[in-house]
């Protein structure tokens, strides 16, 4: 492997400028756990690697209306964080399945993220946030649904000019809750073979006014299952509306069979898996 030329920028918006120059040539190299095995297999040979640890982006953030997490703020970041911990329980879960601690030290949103694969962890329960993502380029920022983001398996939207900067969580009201399940072939240090994030919120008549149902590693690319959402949507929770939504969520689902499981196992386990998250969210009460 011929190791590219490696910039350590001070400031964004020097990574910007080289982005600007040399697009899809630099990359953004930040915990660098998907990056350097794709650069060692030769599906990615960048001929500049941005490092942009100290551009100050692994901040967390409280506004009125969300809470901003910095697209470097690295797995363990959100785990020592409490406001995560206590705002967006789903996420915080997920972190702690996340591989071990070494590499969860090195690896970072944005690198879950602009890695684009269909299993991963982080990415199910921001969705189920409703999280926006903040991309600047030097001609200035966009924002857009993270649901919105993955276009297939390692593909995005992402200009060849930009630098992801920003996750945004909506504040959510108190009478939410919101839960995150892995399953993979090992209980630790394993990638998904299926992976999902559920959240409910009820009315004051106890009735779901939002539902959130996100499937990782059954499509190319994370997704929600709307039509179980909605069969939720404006109903009193029971024990046979939990079971028809993990049933209609299995027919939405899109798997493939590979060495990490089957099509059949996957599809199996993805309304055993959705029938239990919701279980669960029922029982801890939404409110
Ligand atoms: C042993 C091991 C265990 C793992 N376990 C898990 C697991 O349990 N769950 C899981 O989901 N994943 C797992 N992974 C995969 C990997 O660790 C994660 O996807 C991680 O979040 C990637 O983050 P990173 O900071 O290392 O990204 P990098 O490898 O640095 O970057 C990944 C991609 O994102 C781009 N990028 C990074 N930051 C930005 C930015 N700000 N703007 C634009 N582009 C950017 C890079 O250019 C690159 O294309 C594992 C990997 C290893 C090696």
């Amino acid at each position: 492997m011929k190791f590219p030329e490696f910039i350590t920028a001070t400031s964004l918006d020097q990574g910007l400028e080289i982005k600007r120059e040399r697009g899809t040539e630099a990359r953004v190299i930040a915990g660098g756990t998907d990056l350097i095995l794709k650069m060692r297999d030769k599906v990615l040979s960048p001929s500049v690697l941005i490092d942009l640890r100290r551009a100050s982006l692994d901040g967390v953030t409280l506004s009125g209306e969300y809470l901003g997490l910095g697209a470097s703020l690295s797995v363990s970041g959100v785990i020592e964080n409490a406001d995560i911990a206590q705002m967006f329980p789903a996420l915080a879960a997920a972190c702690k399945e996340f591989a071990g601690p070494p590499i969860r030290n090195r690896a970072t949103l944005a690198g879950n993220i602009v890695n684009a694969s269909p299993a991963a962890d982080l990415v199910p329960p921001m969705i189920a946030y409703d999280a926006d993502i903040v991309l600047r380029s030097s001609a200035g920022e966009r924002i857009l649904p993270l649901a919105e983001f993955f276009v297939g398996p390692g593909q995005s939207v992402i200009e060849p000019d930009e630098i992801l900067t920003e996750i945004r969580l909506p504040l959510t009201s108190a009478a939410t809750a919101a839960t995150f399940i892995k399953l993979g072939q090992r209980r630790s240090m394993t990638i998904s073979q299926v992976n999902l994030a559920t959240r409910l919120s009820l009315d004051e008549q106890g009735k779901v006014s939002t539902a959130r149902i996100v499937l990782g590693a059954v499509a190319p690319v994370p997704m929600r299952a709307v039509a179980a959402e909605a069969m939720l949507t404006g109903e009193e929770l029971s024990e046979e509306l939990l079971g028809a939504a993990a049933r209609k969520a299995r027919e939405e689902a899109m798997p493939i069979s590979d060495f990490r499981a089957s099509r059949a196992y996957r599809l199996q386990m993805t309304e055993v898996l959705v029938r239990r998250a919701l279980a669960r969210i029922a029982h801890q009460g939404a409110g």
